[in-house]
């Protein structure tokens, strides 16, 4: 099936770009980014925009930087980016492991770590790493700018903060300090398909001999309708010591703490029991890191 009619609009600066948006968002105006999510749902016609603003013009939108300990990931920038390390120490190792969870190399040629954010599926591995590390987003219009934080842009399945008047500029995440644990872990049926559960598991540590967990975080994707860091785990990893028995108390805490989403072939239940096992491997993965 073809795409229902649109008209086609190509800005070459960001300001240009929001101009676009603001005049079209009423009419379902759209940002085209890698159009990997976008061009098969206007082709079976589950969406119709009137108008496609496509920004893959905007050189300024295809930078990544590092900048106040933050790495800076702009609107342009491809999942295929990430294939090699694109910062210094365990977040570009923690980056590089995730991305090969993403589709295919084709799609992971053409998507955008911000297209995934924008997209919002819960199954997203971007989104849980942008959830895992509290990062932030850069949202922007023709009536201003704002930050808008990991915890406060999530709003459900595939809905997100921001307004249809907004490009989403670019995403931070938090350097990483050296030594930093990291861990992800993802359970899907065919290499390359949508994950039914992910985790995130990062952690340092402390003490004399290395025997205490400090700064835990450990998030799920996946199994919910948004990713997000799960506080009961992380107590339950707080100054234990790392190892088989700290992480199994962490994963049946985080199982304890979700509501899973159930569909046509997978109960919420099944979904529990994934949260158990992928939050464990994430945390032992993160141990061997
Ligand atoms: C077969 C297949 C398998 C896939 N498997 C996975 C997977 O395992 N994991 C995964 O995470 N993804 C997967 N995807 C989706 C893929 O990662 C997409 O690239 C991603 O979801 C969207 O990024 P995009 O740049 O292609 O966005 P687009 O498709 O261009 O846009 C998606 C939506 O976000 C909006 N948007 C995009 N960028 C911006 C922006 N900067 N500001 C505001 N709004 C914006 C668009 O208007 C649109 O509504 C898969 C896709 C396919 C086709």
């Amino acid at each position: 099936m073809k795409p229902a009619a649109f008209r086609y609009h190509a800005p070459k600066t960001v300001d240009e770009a929001v101009a676009l948006l603001a005049e079209v968002a009423a009419e379902d105006g759209r940002i085209l980014a890698g159009g990997q999510s976008l061009v098969p749902t206007m082709a079976f016609r589950l969406a119709r925009p009137g108008h496609l603003v496509d920004i893959n013009g905007v050189a300024a939108l295809n930078r990544i930087a590092v900048a106040d300990g933050k790495l800076i990931i702009g609107a342009c920038v491809r999942h295929a980016a990430f294939h090699r390390p694109v910062c210094d120490g365990p977040l570009g190792k923690l980056l590089t492991d995730v991305v090969h969870h993403i589709a295919h190399y084709p799609i992971r040629n053409r998507g955008t770590f911000c297209g995934s954010l924008a997209h919002a599926d819960p199954a997203s591995e971007w989104c849980l790493v942008l959830a895992a590390l509290d990062g932030e987003v850069l949202a922007k219009s023709a009536r201003g700018e704002r930050v808008i934080a990991a915890r406060d842009f999530f709003k459900g399945i595939m809905t997100t903060a921001l307004a249809d008047d907004e490009l989403l500029v670019e995403a931070r995440l938090p350097i990483l300090a050296a030594g930093t644990r990291c861990g992800f872990y993802e359970f899907s049926r065919r290499a390359g398909d949508f994950a039914l559960a992910a985790a995130v598991g990062i952690y340092r540590l402390d003490g004399e001999k290395d025997e205490k967990i400090v700064a835990p975080r450990l998030a799920v994707g996946g199994a919910e309708v948004n990713p997000r860091r799960i506080a009961e785990a992380e107590r339950a990893l707080e100054g234990a010591a790392p190892g088989d028995k700290a992480f199994r108390a962490a994963a049946t805490a985080a199982t304890a703490a979700i509501e899973p989403m159930e569909d046509i072939i997978n109960s919420a239940e099944f979904r529990r029991d994934l949260v158990l096992a992928v939050t464990r491997r994430a945390l032992e993965r993160a141990a061997e890191s």
